[in-house]
């Protein structure tokens, strides 16, 4: 077992890990590095696509959003661009604790932007609906190509498959998914405008719920993440 991060094969601890999301309970092998301390799949499974049922959480149907208030909208906007009174004293309250990590972006209305590892579309749809009008999402796992509404472009397309230059990319919670990390790496910086940003957020090891719950951890995805 060589880390596909550091390239430690020394030490290494392995764990036998169920599927449980989806309850298959086939059983794959992970280890966990012990220089980096990343925890990765032995062998990315071929079937992959056949853990990503169309029930899967990031599919679920647009039209189970809800549309938002004047008074959410306003805080969002603030939240994203700093502007709006109603909106400050909002936020002050009910505080939209998702946006927040967007807050020191400042994106501008019709900045470019990627969302990988995307689903249907769900945060794409929530940036639609405070005024940005040019997202694009990427996910292999989505059925087909296809725009839900003016402004947003979802492609069934791995990060290797893109074509084009975005002033923000995103990967929420993607990133673990993908094999090859290292090459995804420079898809991204491939894709990234010279003055843009990459926003990555991934699930870590040294954190409390894998300390408690560790193969049981449901942050582990168990197959899915690579
Ligand atoms: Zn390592």
């Amino acid at each position: 077992m060589k880390c596909r991060i550091c390239g430690n094969v020394a030490g290494n601890k392995t764990y036998d890990v169920r599927e449980m999301m989806f309850g298959r309970r086939d059983i794959f092998r992970y280890f966990k590095c012990n220089n980096c301390g990343c925890l990765q799949i032995e062998s990315y499974p071929a079937n992959i696509a056949d853990y990503y049922p169309r029930d899967y959480l990031s599919f679920t149907a647009l039209e189970k959003q809800e549309e938002k208030s004047f008074l959410k909208r306003a805080r969002d906007v603030y939240t994203l661009t700093g502007e709006g009174l109603i909106g400050a004293i909002y936020s002050k309250f009910r505080p939209n604790n998702d946006l927040k990590k967007f807050s020191l972006l400042r994106l501008k209305y019709d900045s470019r932007i990627l969302d990988v590892g995307s689903g249907s579309g769900h945060l794409l749809h929530e940036l639609h609906q405070l005024g940005y009008g040019n997202l694009t999402g990427a996910d292999p796992f989505v059925e087909r190509d296809h725009s839900p509404v003016e402004g947003i472009t979802i492609l069934k397309k791995s990060l290797s498959e893109l074509a084009g230059t975005f002033d923000f990319i995103m990967l929420n919670h993607s990133l673990e998914h993908m094999p090859d990390q290292l090459q995804q790496m420079k898809n991204i910086v491939r894709l990234l405008d010279k003055d843009g940003v990459c926003m990555i957020r991934v699930p870590i090891c040294s954190s409390y719920a894998w300390e408690k719950y560790g193969v049981n951890c449901i942050a582990l995805h168990t197959t899915r993440s690579a």
